[in-house]
């Protein structure tokens, strides 16, 4: 039976005013596990005027009170992990026992932190000309956010920008896509035991119409959004003077040096190849080796790729689950259909696995030989696929690495110092990963990348929730 879903506006569970709902279905199942109502122009507006007296309200507040608040907020969202995680698992795909158990529990280490930033945030005096003027600043909240979020992490995304933007006295309506948005409403609860203000945060799921209508309304004073560059180009497009974080599309590279530890290289490529089915902006989307290691790492690889284990994403051995939707499978058919036709080699999988609920399961891939020009290789695939390229020198190495306008994060084998500095140096990307699978993260880690993608974590997200503002007094002469 599936369940009726209500939208969280202004600090109230609600149906809205919206005709008609989105219908969604588990790919993990195939089942139809709820129905989520489209929110109407008026639903918004709500969330919007709420969010607005929320933010007026908690711009008044210390940094210690919210500080407090979000610490609240980390305390009770660890009761919740497991039944929140088993949601994610439905309406997501992703393992339970080997990843969303973990993935929602650190989602809220952004409440931890941003607690700890906030109570720092101080803002500097300044030096000035006149012997009677006094300068200084201090960190104002930005406003109204609305926070535009993908289905691959559909509570931590919105939590890197709820929790440093709550801590800092901002509102925000977050907008997950109608289709991964039950966990997220099901932690939301969280922040009304926590004593959230209403209307500091709302959640409006919904496809792309209900995501313009918040970019484009006056009432919203910033946008964050983590998705495509296609649609993040669009947003920039029609938002006008509103502030932004943009976080957008990777094509993680991953080079193997002649003289890198092969097997460590070949094992960080697979995980970071199938973790989250390929579903991550910072995937391990390419291997470039060098052509003296190519035939030893891809029996690495192929031997590494036995721990895959594609299955039930509720089964404790499962380390891989389907794909969460049809676009994105449909992607990944037409990046192999285009590889083979390019001459790559299929040493794995490169087709939908059969036997299982839903035609969303997808084998995991090693392609050999991949041609640069090859979709695969130019573009974001977002599936469990390895794609093998070659290069003749580190220089070969470095120019296959940054012919891409997507450059979030990259990895680089080697066991020389030296030559881990010259990729660092050379390497057009956000952060370049030494001797680990693109795939790592700390929630503390400065995070964004070169070529259109922008944001930070930690000490450098915080700021980005706030205006500077600067006061100058004028005082009087006999001083
Ligand atoms: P994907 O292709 O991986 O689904 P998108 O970039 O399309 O990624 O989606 C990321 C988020 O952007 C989702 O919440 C989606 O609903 C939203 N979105 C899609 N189109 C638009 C749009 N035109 N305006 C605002 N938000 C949009």
């Amino acid at each position: 039976m599936a369940k009726d879903l209500d939208l969280f506006i202004a600090g109230e569970w609600t149906q809205g005013t919206g005709e008609g709902h989105y219908e969604v279905h588990s790919p993990v199942t195939g089942e139809h596990i709820y129905n989520v109502p489209k929110a109407s122009q008026a639903d918004i507006d709500r969330a919007v005027a709420a969010a607005r007296q929320a933010t007026e309200e908690m711009r008044h507040w210390t940094a210690f009170e919210r500080a407090e608040m979000c610490l609240r907020i980390y305390d009770l969202w660890q009761e919740r992990v497991e039944e929140v995680a088993r949601i994610m698992t439905l309406e997501q795909g992703k393992p339970f026992h080997a990843e969303a158990v973990d993935d929602v529990a650190e989602s809220g280490d952004y409440f931890q932190i941003a607690a700890e930033d906030v109570k720092r945030l101080s803002g500097e005096v300044i030096p000035t000309t006149e012997r009677t003027r006094r300068m200084f600043t201090v960190h104002r909240p930005v406003g109204v956010w609305a926070a535009i979020t993908p289905w691959n992490f559909p509570v931590m995304i919105p939590m890197e920008y709820v929790g440093p933007g709550l801590a800092t006295g901002n509102a925000l309506i977050v907008k997950p896509p109608e289709f991964t948005c039950w966990a997220l409403l099901e932690m939301a609860r969280v922040f009304e035991e926590a004593g959230v203000p209403p209307g500091a945060i709302s959640i409006i799921p919904g496809a792309g119409e209900i995501g313009e209508k918040l970019v484009t309304h006056p009432g919203v004073d910033a946008i964050g959004f983590t998705g495509s560059s296609a649609t993040g180009a669009r947003i920039v497009s029609q938002m006008g003077l509103k502030r932004s974080i943009m976080e957008m599309s990777g094509n993680g590279p991953t080079i193997v040096t002649a003289d890198a530890d092969v097997q460590k290289a070949a094992e960080a490529a697979v995980y970071g190849a199938y973790y989250n089915a390929g579903q991550v902006c910072v995937a391990t989307e390419r291997l470039i080796v060098l052509d003296e290691v190519h035939d030893e790492f891809v029996e690495a690889a192929m031997k590494a790729a036995e721990e895959v284990r594609l299955g039930d994403p509720f089964d404790e051995t499962t380390n891989m689950g389907p794909l969460n939707n049809e676009a994105t499978a449909q992607k990944m058919d037409r990046h192999m259909a285009d590889a083979v036709e390019r001459g790559a080699e299929v040493l794995m999988g490169g087709r939908r696995a059969s036997g299982f609920p839903t035609d969303l399961y997808y084998e995991f891939t090693i392609l050999d030989r991949v041609p640069e020009e090859s979709m695969v290789s130019r573009e974001e695939s977002f599936g469990p696929v390895l794609p093998i390229l070659t290069a003749r020198d580190d220089e070969d190495a470095v120019g296959v690495a940054n012919r891409t306008r997507l450059g979030l994060q990259a990895a680089v084998f080697t066991n020389d110092l030296t030559k881990a500095f010259y990729y660092a140096d050379r390497i057009r990307s956000g952060t370049v990963i030494v001797n680990d699978s693109t795939d790592t993260w700390e929630t503390f880690q400065p995070f964004g990348g070169a070529a259109g993608t922008d944001t930070g974590w930690g000490r450098q997200r915080i700021h980005e929730f706030t205006d500077l503002q600067t006061i100058v007094f004028s005082l009087r002469d006999e001083l």
